[in-house]
């Protein structure tokens, strides 16, 4: 028996969980349900311990395990001395592991020394992934994201100083129309600051129970249409430098262009043609595009819009959205289609 967290990056979709705390330590982030409710707290080294020994017992005979995860949501918070005492024995117990990673709040990362995360990354944690969503400071006050830009840029400059790879999620749509080019240009400068490994790009949606329900209500926020965060994202990739970092949109379907994936030194270019492409599409084209994304048909290209068949059939089906639902028939439609592919507990992230 060990216990297991619910919450995973995509990527970790066969790794070991490995429950080093339990829930989150700020668990304020208005945009988050993942740990609403439960409480904070950190587990022994003898705790930790013993789960892997179970998990080793467990899969005796399959002991070609080559990745783990340290769960939860923040687990660099937990002392340097004790993180290495469970990376050493999970390395004796499962000796083909070549890549370890965890989730951790920038705020965290800042008030780690680099000679602490020197010696993570010699005990062999290889990546962390961090939760940013904006660079904005009135953004990341507005959502309660508990860190500031300076938190971000002198956490994230830890790590990459101690060598260990950093992936850092961003939000677009998170900050509403009225923040939306302030979100997405102070993101790009904290981004081109740290220089991540990885920019992962994580679409908001907003979740039926969350607060900031109460502020679209008394209008204090305005939620983006597809459209408008395509824009957003175009502005954010624009302002982006041409620099070695991997910028995904692939992991998550609910980034409505999935395609826009790559390395900034090498694909930049394409990735902002892929957007232009979107945006200059005809509204219907662009309803269609995005009914079918939304409806599980997310790996087409965008030239799925020419095919006139699937036109004349999808164009019958957003006429049926208009007629039922008036004007906002058809965005209405797609925000509850969004609402069922938030992230689940075990296949995503909030951090
Ligand atoms: S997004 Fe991360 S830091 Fe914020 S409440 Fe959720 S788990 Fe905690």
């Amino acid at each position: 028996m060990y216990e297991q967290g619910v919450i995973r990056p995509p990527s970790e979709a066969s790794s070991l969980l490995i429950r080093v705390t339990r829930n989150c330590p700020w668990n304020q982030c208005l945009f988050c349900p993942a740990y609403k409710g439960v409480k904070f707290s950190k587990r022994t080294v003898e705790e930790v311990k013993e789960d892997i020994d179970g998990m080793a017992d467990e899969l005796r005979g399959n002991s070609d395990v080559k990745t783990a995860f340290l769960q939860d949501a923040d687990s660099l918070i937990l002392p340097v001395n004790d993180l290495v005492a469970i990376l050493d024995h999970l390395k004796e117990k499962f000796p083909k592991i070549d890549r370890i990673t965890t989730y951790a709040r920038a705020r965290t990362l800042k008030h780690k020394s680099i000679d602490d995360l020197k010696h993570l990354k010699q005990a062999g944690l290889t990546r962390i992934h961090t939760g940013l969503e904006s660079g904005s400071a009135k953004v990341l006050q507005m959502i309660k994201k508990g860190i500031t830009p300076e938190d971000v840029v002198t956490g994230g400059r830890h790590v990459m100083e101690a060598g260990i790879e950093l992936s850092e999620y961003i939000m677009p749509g998170v900050a509403g129309r009225a923040l939306s080019e302030e979100h997405a240009i102070e993101t790009a400068k904290l981004l081109n600051l740290v220089r991540p490994h990885f920019i992962r790009v994580r679409t908001f949606a907003m979740h039926p129970q969350s607060p900031m329900q109460k502020m679209v209500r008394e209008g204090i926020f305005v939620p983006l249409t597809d459209d408008e965060i395509v824009a957003e994202i175009r502005l954010l990739v624009n302002h982006l430098d041409s620099m070695h970092s991997y910028f995904s949109c692939n992991d998550f379907s609910l980034n409505l262009l999935m395609q826009v994936d790559g390395f900034l030194d090498e694909k930049k270019e394409y990735m902002l043609n892929e957007l232009d492409a979107f945006l200059s599409m005809t509204k219907r084209q662009r309803q269609v595009y995005t009914l079918l994304h939304y409806s599980g048909y997310n790996r087409y290209p965008l030239s799925v819009v020419n095919d006139q068949n699937v036109m004349d059939q999808v164009v019958l089906e957003i006429e049926k959205l208009e007629r039922s639902g008036g004007e906002h028939g058809f965005d209405e439609y797609i925000r509850m289609l969004k609402t069922y592919q938030l992230p689940q507990p075990q296949t995503d992230n909030w951090c």
